[in-house]
């Protein structure tokens, strides 16, 4: 992508409504704008990376064994009157009439809807487990939208329904996607600990919330820091064997992780030495709920037996905040001059400066190195613009992308780029050749790692 084509409108200014360092970055970084409390447009710089995350959590959900789908945002009342919910729900729902003057809403989480559809297309024991998912916009009124994405009312959620004939096999669902959980945010380049959680509304009673330790988070959490120490993505895992996956969910529950509704503080004391205890804030990224059969019941979700008889289903319920991930990530990964993205979700792999628009030789260079990029499949924002280099440089260490790549009168003479990783103060001098194989090799490693394990 040309930078001069690019609708990427970086602020210089720090916007005064952003309390925390994801939502200036992500503003000034001209990821989102503001459209109306807690509502945002995502700019093509951040729809990138949302999507760049909503893949990465396909990829696992999928490995696990679930299917994705895509249920509406709209949603009929007369569902969550059937489940009960309707009227508990409270303010955090957004009520809408139609001009029938039925009643609808704009979803908020979607077990009715799902347990609707499985109640009408499901009949049999044989037809289990199902692990289904969408990624889909929800809408909560939040009293207190907050701190950019991280905390709106409308927002990107990944949420997968299990469907099992009972409770231990529901339970071995529950498992699948707790450790798919673990993989995926481990390949965000996030470390995620699960916590032991409070089941809230939505019911049931088993649970754990996935949380990254930040000191601007809204959870406060006491943990083990032992779970920082565990390289996740080089474990095996076979879904398929149940023993195998409760193993690894015993070993990731055995230290202490809780939030502040389950905390205790004598246990705390007791099981965690000093030196490794955690206690301070976090950030929710996803929760996973196992609730039997408090929808299946109400709504009717029922299967044969082999005995001629038939069952409510056990149900658990898995989400995902994808657009809070996008500022979860910042929170996680950033310095004084900006993002910086961990290789498997950034925009563009490659920020491509020319310092010298108008020299022809740096022009030549430039759009040869901007073809061979694109020939080497690596994502790249070419900075073509008459800018000043140090608005340049500015920009691109803002923006956060992995690799830096730089043609200017210096080297172009001998053909040589400069190459520097947005994480390190490291320059080298490569021919082009050479600058693009190294490139190409890190992010083929980023992919490798990923693998491994699955
Ligand atoms: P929170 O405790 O942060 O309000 P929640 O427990 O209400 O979240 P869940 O119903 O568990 O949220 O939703 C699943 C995931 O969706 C959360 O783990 C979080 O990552 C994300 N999420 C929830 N509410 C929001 C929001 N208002 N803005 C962005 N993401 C959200
Ligand atoms: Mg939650």
């Amino acid at each position: 992508m040309r930078r001069s084509r690019y609708l990427l409108p970086t602020l210089r200014e720090t916007p005064k409504e952003a309390e925390i360092v994801s939502h200036r970055l992500m503003l000034r970084a001209g990821m989102v704008r503001q459209s109306a409390a807690g509502i945002y447009v995502w700019l093509p710089l951040g729809y990138r990376v949302m999507n760049k995350i909503a893949q990465i959590v396909r990829e696992e959900q999928d490995r696990a064994g679930s299917q994705e789908f895509l249920m509406p945002t709209i949603q009929p009342a007369e569902l969550w009157k059937r489940s009960g919910r309707y009227d508990g729900y409270g303010p955090e729902m957004l009520r809408i009439q139609d001009r029938q003057e039925r009643d609808l809403l704009y979803g908020p989480t979607n077990e009715e809807v799902i347990t609707d559809l499985f109640a009408s297309s499901v009949r049999s024991y044989r037809d289990l487990p199902k692990l289904l998912y969408h990624i889909q916009w929800k809408f909560r009124d939040e009293l207190r939208p907050r701190f950019g994405v991280m905390r709106g009312r409308e927002f990107l959620m990944k949420d997968n329904y299990s469907f099992d004939v009972s409770a231990e096999a529901a339970r071995h669902s529950y498992n699948k996607m707790f450790v798919s959980y673990l993989r995926t945010f481990a390949r965000l380049g996030l470390r995620a600990i699960p916590m032991e959680a409070d089941t809230g509304p939505i019911g049931g009673d088993m649970s754990h919330e996935f949380i990254i330790l930040a000191r601007t988070g809204e959870s406060q959490v006491w943990c083990d820091r032992r779970f920082l120490d565990v390289d996740v993505l080089s474990l095996a895992v076979n879904y398929d064997n149940a023993d195998e996956v409760a193993a690894l969910v015993r070993r990731f529950t055995k230290d202490y992780a809780r939030t502040d509704e389950k905390h205790d503080a004598a246990k705390f004391a007791a099981d965690v030495p000093e030196d490794r205890r955690y206690e301070g804030r976090g950030i929710e990224v996803g929760h996973i709920f196992h609730f039997g059969t408090k929808y299946s019941e109400p709504l009717n979700a029922r299967v044969r037996l082999a005995d001629g008889g038939d069952v409510a289903v056990h149900m658990g319920s898995y989400g995902i905040g994808v657009s809070r991930l996008v500022g979860a990530i910042i929170e996680a990964s950033h310095d004084d001059r900006g993002i910086i993205w961990p290789e498997a979700v950034a925009p563009f792999a490659v920020g491509l400066l020319n310092l010298k628009v108008g020299d022809s030789a740096c022009d030549a260079l430039a759009e040869r190195a901007y073809a061979e990029l694109a020939r080497a499949k690596l994502d790249t924002l070419y900075d073509d613009r008459d800018e000043r280099a140090g608005t340049k440089f500015s920009d691109l260490d803002l923006t956060g992308l992995p690799w830096r790549m730089v043609v200017s009168p210096r080297g172009v003479a001998r053909g040589l780029v400069e190459l520097r990783r947005r994480d390190s103060e490291d320059a080298q001098e490569l021919s082009l050749d050479e600058a693009i194989e190294k490139v190409r090799a890190s992010v083929a490693d980023a992919a490798n790692v990923a693998e491994a394990g699955a």
